[in-house]
């Protein structure tokens, strides 16, 4: 079923880069085929997913939404990709994304923008789109997205659906293309708070391969989606994420659930983060410069594309004119902006200057936590913004993270579910609940509350 819909409506949605209608078609036989022999299923048996062109899958070409890997096929799985089959979940397909993951739009695909379901003339958020287009279409009822500055729930909140950022370390990060290896974070994208939670399970745990993976159980969050409840609990409102530049409907649909978790039993509290502030600023160095590094292996020789080796030139040459081809415009500026941050002379004032900020951020959460139990904000200051709007101004396309940042860059964990429509143009808000690392089941504590 779920193959016939993407059939009938992706070629409008171009939510999926690659469909791999017979893998899911096997995948989907031997789940029967188990049940048939008695044998015992996981947890998520025969359920579809739509996986984010990020995670490397064997034998299934992965892009990364970029020309450098076009036609590289992975000989691995990723751990989550593994632990996504021992779940005996169909994988139906590799998702759209922004190239590298930069981004807030998915326009920054080499392969072509994905359009929002709600209005296909409206970006899906960024750089997840592909994953939350395809929920929100009724393409797939599960997806996995990664989270480096709010790409799992700035594209949830602008396509009505859940996503949720776990504790840094939460989920191995081995077979996910790195982008910023301090903040990247990968995660279960859903349409209801507990079939994130269900899938949050299958995909979280220690993992050898990754050396800042979390050795610690798991937080038990599909209890806790289950149990929803915000009696007594202390909730504080961050009085920074408010203000110019957030939309009156945007700003509406979040008071009013600040009211219904009020109704619910909650302790609402004024929290103030004066540090988030700078959280912007501190990414676009931090994210950036980790990129230059970790993008350096793109060399035309590892892997995929390899343009001008005719035998004449040498192989710096042939690396320089892979890169002129192989990289779109955001990620080069990103890689440029992060050498020169680490460059000899400017690295204390930039990348230094950003570690302290990151610091000062870690210490804002922190005092947060010794008043509440969780915080709550807008995830996205603005609905689904029209594709081609922000495209040429990176400043602006940069805000839309705006209240996501400060999470990743102090690595704990937050979810964003939808809380209504925004009356000015009927597209889905996002409200955003950010909770201490390790208390990711708060997160869905809270969420199955006032879903
Ligand atoms: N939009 C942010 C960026 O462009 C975050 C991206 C992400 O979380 N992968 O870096």
């Amino acid at each position: 079923a779920h193959l016939a819909r993407i059939e009938a409506v992706d070629e409008k949605v171009h939510a999926f880069l690659h469909v791999d209608r017979e893998g899911a078609l096997a995948q989907a036989r031997a789940v029967d085929a188990k049940r048939e022999r008695g044998e015992k299923l996981g947890p998520l048996a025969g359920v579809p997913l739509a996986l984010k062109d990020i995670f490397t899958t064997e034998g299934i070409p992965t892009t990364v939404g970029s020309k450098i890997l076009e036609g590289w096929i992975p000989p691995y799985d990723a751990t989550l990709t593994k632990k996504l089959k021992a779940a005996d979940v169909v994988i139906l397909g590799k998702t759209n994304m922004d190239e590298f993951a930069m981004g807030s739009s998915t326009e920054n695909s080499a392969y072509g923008p994905t359009g929002n379901p709600w209005d296909l003339t409206r970006i899906p958020g960024g750089s997840g789109g592909g994953s939350s287009a395809a929920l929100a279409a009724y393409e797939a009822p599960l997806a996995i997205g990664t989270d480096t500055g709010g790409s799992i729930r700035q594209p949830a909140a602008v396509t009505g659906t859940v996503g949720v950022k776990p504790t840094y370390g939460a989920v191995s990060r081995y077979g996910m293309v790195a982008f910023s290896s301090s903040l990247d974070q990968g995660g279960p994208c859903a349409r209801t708070v507990l079939d994130a939670a269900l899938l949050h399970e299958a995909i979280a745990g220690h993992d050898e391969l990754d050396s800042t993976s979390i050795d610690a159980p798991v937080p038990p969050v599909v209890e806790a989606a289950r149990n929803g409840d915000v009696k007594g609990m202390r909730v504080g409102v961050v009085k920074e994420f408010s203000g110019e530049g957030y939309q009156a409907g945007v700003m509406q649909r979040f008071n009013e659930s600040v009211e219904v978790l009020r109704e619910l039993g909650a302790e609402i509290v004024e929290i103030s983060c004066p540090s988030f502030d700078l959280a912007l600023s501190a990414y676009y160095l931090i994210a950036p410069s980790e990129c230059s590094s970790n993008l350096a292996r793109f060399d035309a020789m590892r892997y995929g594309l390899r343009v001008g080796d005719d035998g004449t030139r040498s192989a710096e040459d042939v690396t320089a004119l892979t890169r002129e081809a192989g990289f779109g415009p955001e990620v080069k500026r990103r890689v440029m902006l992060g050498t020169y941050a680490l460059s000899s002379g400017y690295y204390d004032a930039y990348y230094g200057s950003a570690q302290k900020v990151r610091t000062l951020i870690t210490q804002d959460f922190e005092k947060a936590f010794e008043q509440v139990d969780v915080l709550i904000s807008p995830t996205t200051p603005t609905t689904a913004f029209p594709i081609g709007e922000r495209a040429d101004d990176p400043m602006a396309m940069y805000l839309a993270d705006l209240c996501t940042i400060p999470t990743n860059l102090a690595g704990n964990a937050a979810m964003s579910l939808p809380c209504g429509l925004a009356p000015e143009d009927g597209l889905p808000v996002g409200l955003q609940i950010i909770a201490p690392a390790m208390a990711d089941d708060r997160l869905y504590k809270v969420g199955a509350a006032v879903e």
